[in-house]
């Protein structure tokens, strides 16, 4: 990690992406810039527009960038449906080894949904289980998947999750799962993370049936803290949960491995909005604060923090993007907050 007492600046390497990722990677850098906070920016490329340019939609070159630095902020690269290559964000992963994926999820003054108190941050095991990518024909009309789960994987995730909670004075973990059917796959995943809370006796540890899980998450969210879960269920879950608070456009994450890190909104490259310009720049925004938390520019990231809020607060529509009920534009959306974060700006609540 950079040494944020240090005047040297961060290098941080950007990755921008398909679809929407140019614009909201943009915006994210734009804002972090506007903090004042010294970054260096080193450009690569990953996705469709790598294939284009390099022949590869996950160059090698970047890969070893980001090692080298340690830290990336990266836009979504868009993954074909059903055939095609195989997904970029997913590939990254695990050649990272960013083994945890973390996307908080809260309640924003301003948004309405139907909750107003979702408090929550999904874990998500990023490395294995049906992303291992192993499926095969068996006999014409038959295929297989392969559900790779290691005790190693399991054990690392769980740590992680109770770690986190300790960390960030959360309460308690729940495991999401459905070791009734997947005894052994599941099972796993659910023992060790039993396993691992005998050492974390001050966190709760709840485990439900995942199916149960998700009517209950709907019911009432607020009874959830931090939530651990495999690779799948990961996905599923966390767009489940982005709808709570908004949607996809207000949910980020971040992808921790033992060395490096990747931020990157939870959402995809959303090809049927991009490149009109008004794509929700916030999720990646708010990918940046995490980054910038994590390089311990703490400061910087309140200032941005601070920024979007008073702008969504005020519930005025020209100071949001269309998919929270607002008329901004992804730029002047972007505009505005810049203005907000330099110089208190002309939106000033
Ligand atoms: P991919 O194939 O890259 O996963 P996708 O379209 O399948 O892309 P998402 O990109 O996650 O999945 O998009 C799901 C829906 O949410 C789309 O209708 C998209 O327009 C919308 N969406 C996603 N991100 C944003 C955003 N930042 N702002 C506004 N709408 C968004």
């Amino acid at each position: 990690m950079t040494d944020p007492h240090s005047a040297r600046p961060h290098a941080v390497v950007l990755i921008p992406g398909d679809g929407i990722g140019p614009e909201v990677i943009d915006a994210a850098r734009r804002s972090i810039d506007a903090t004042g906070v010294h970054v260096r920016w080193i450009e690569h490329a990953a996705g469709a527009n790598a294939a284009e340019k390099f022949g590869k939609t996950l160059p090698d070159d970047t890969l070893d960038a980001v090692r080298k630095h340690g830290v990336a902020l990266k836009g979504p690269c868009g993954t074909p449906i059903g055939g095609g290559h195989k997904s970029v964000n997913v590939a990254m992963r695990q050649a990272l080894n960013l083994y945890a994926a973390v996307r908080p999820v809260r309640t924003i003054d301003g948004i309405k949904t139907r909750y107003d108190n979702v408090e929550l941050v999904i874990v998500r095991e990023n490395t294995e289980g049906l992303y291992s990518g192993i499926e095969h024909e068996v006999v014409p009309g038959v295929v297989e998947a392969l559900k790779i789960v290691t005790e190693k994987a399991c054990l690392r995730i769980a740590e992680y999750a109770f770690r986190y909670a300790r960390e960030h004075q959360r309460k308690k973990v729940t495991v999401f799962h459905k070791a009734n059917i997947m005894k052994m796959t599941d099972g796993l995943f659910l023992n060790c993370a039993h396993a691992v809370h005998e050492h974390y006796p001050d966190i709760e540890f709840g485990a439900l049936i995942i199916d149960n899980g998700c009517m209950q998450l709907v019911k009432d969210p607020s009874r959830f803290d931090v939530l651990l879960l495999d690779n799948l269920y990961g996905d599923i879950i966390s767009d489940l949960c982005a709808g709570l608070v908004g949607g996809l456009g207000v949910v980020p994450g971040a992808n921790i491995g033992a060395e490096v890190a990747v931020f990157e909104s939870v959402h995809g490259s959303a090809p049927d909005i991009a490149g009109k310009g008004i794509a929700n720049p916030l999720a990646a925004i708010m990918s940046g604060v995490m980054l910038l938390n994590y390089l311990g520019e703490t400061k910087a990231a309140e200032r941005i923090k601070a920024a979007y809020n008073v702008m969504l607060a005020s519930g005025d529509p020209a100071l949001r993007t269309k998919d929270i009920g607002g008329t901004a534009s992804t730029g002047s959306f972007t505009q505005a907050l810049f203005d907000r974060i330099t110089k208190g700006g002309p939106h000033a609540a």
